[in-house]
C-alpha cells in the first residue's frame, strides 16, 4: 500500500479535487490518501479562534459566515447528482453549526484545537462524496480514531500502527482509503493537532506505521527546490536529496516540508517522494 499526501492548493479547487480523484482512478496499488484542509481554511479557522479569544464575536461570525459560503460554492461546482450533493450540504451545516455553537461558549485552548480539527474533517469528507458520485471504491478512516500524540507532545508510532492497521484490514475490499492530515488526539483524549503544515507529518507516519511502499507528498511544486521559490526568482528542483538534507532545508524553511516529517520516513526507511499534483509527470525529487 502507497500513501498520497494532498496539500491545501491540491484540494483547495473543485477542479483540483476532481483531477486527484482522476490520478487515484489510474493507479493500480491500493492507497491510503492523507488530505489537507482547503486552501485558506486553516488560516480562517486560525483567525476564529483568534476572534473568540479576544472576544470578538463579531468578526468571528464575519469569518465563520464568508467561510461557510465558500463551501456552499465549492460542493455545487463539484457535484453534480442532488444525492451526493445534499450529502455535502448536510455534511457542510453540521459542521458549521459546530462553530456557530462554539461563538457562545467561553474560550478556551482545548476549544480552540477543535475549531482547527474543522478544515481537515471538511475536506476529507466532501472529497468522500465526490468518490462516491464517481463510483470509486473508498472508505475514510478517522484520523482521531488512530493518530495520537502523548504527553511530550510525540506521535506513538505503536499505538498507530495497531489502531490504523485494524481500520485498513475492516476495509480490505477497499481501493482508496481516506483520512485526516494534521489532526489528532492528545494524551488527554483531546483532539490536537501536529502543528501547522502537519499533514506532510502525519502523512511520513502513517507511511512508517503500515510499511507503505511509498510516501508520495503531492503539492503545487515540483519537488524541493534549492531555495525559496516565494523569494528567490528563478530556482530549480533538486532531483534526488538524502533525508538528512531534506530534513536540514525543512528545518531551515523550506515549507514544502512540516520539519518534523522526515524522521519518520527516514527510521522506518520509506521512500519519500514529492510530486506536483497539477504535472504529475514533472520530475520528481525524492
Ligand atoms: P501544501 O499545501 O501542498 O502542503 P505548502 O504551501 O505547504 O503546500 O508547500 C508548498 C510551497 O512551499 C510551495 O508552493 C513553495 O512556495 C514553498 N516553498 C518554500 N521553500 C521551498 C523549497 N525549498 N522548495 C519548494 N517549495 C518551497
Ligand atoms: N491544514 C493544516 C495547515 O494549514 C495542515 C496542512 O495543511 O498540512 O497548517
Ligand atoms: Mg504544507
Amino acid at each position: 500500500m502507497k500513501v498520497m499526501k494532498f496539500g491545501g492548493t491540491s484540494v483547495g479547487k473543485p477542479e483540483r479535487m476532481k483531477h486527484i480523484a482522476s490520478l487515484l482512478q489510474k493507479e493500480t496499488e491500493p492507497a491510503l490518501v492523507v488530505l489537507s484542509a482547503l486552501s485558506g481554511t486553516t488560516n480562517a479557522l486560525v483567525s476564529i479562534g483568534n476572534h473568540i479569544a479576544a472576544n470578538d464575536r463579531h468578526s468571528a461570525l464575519q469569518t465563520i459566515t464568508t467561510l461557510q459560503e465558500h463551501y456552499y460554492s465549492f460542493i455545487k461546482e463539484l457535484l453534480q447528482s442532488e444525492t451526493t450533493y445534499n450529502k455535502a450540504k448536510a455534511i457542510v451545516d453540521e459542521h458549521f453549526d459546530f462553530l456557530n455553537i462554539i461563538l457562545k461558549i467561553s474560550f478556551s485552548e482545548a476549544l480552540s484545537k477543535d475549531i482547527l480539527a474543522q478544515g481537515e474533517l471538511l475536506s476529507t469528507k466532501i472529497f468522500s462524496c465526490y468518490l462516491e458520485e464517481i463510483g470509486e471504491s473508498y472508505a475514510l478512516l478517522p484520523a482521531l480514531e488512530f493518530m495520537s500524540i502523548d504527553e511530550n507532545e510525540e506521535p506513538q508510532i505503536g499505538t498507530i500502527r495497531t489502531r490504523l492497521t485494524q481500520l485498513i484490514n475492516q476495509n480490505k475490499d477497499k481501493k482508496v482509503l481516506v483520512t485526516q492530515g494534521y489532526i489528532c488526539r492528545n494524551a488527554r483524549g483531546e483532539v490536537d493537532n501536529l502543528k501547522r503544515g502537519g499533514s506532510d507529518y502525519t502523512a511520513s507516519l502513517v507511511a512508517a506505521a503500515i510499511n507503505a511502499s511509498v510516501c508520495e507528498i503531492w503539492t503545487d511544486i515540483d519537488g524541493m527546490h534549492n531555495n525559496d521559490p516565494r523569494i528567490v526568482n528563478k530556482t530549480v528542483p533538486v532531483e534526488q536529496l538524502s533525508f538528512d538534507e531534506a530534513a536540514e532545508l525543512a528545518y531551515f524553511g523550506a515549507k514544502i516540508l512540516h520539519p518534523a516529517s522526515i524522521w519518520p520516513a527516514q527510521q522506518y526507511k520509506i521512500p519519500v517522494k514529492l510530486l506536483n499534483t497539477m504535472e504529475p509527470e514533472a520530475k520528481k525529487a525524492h
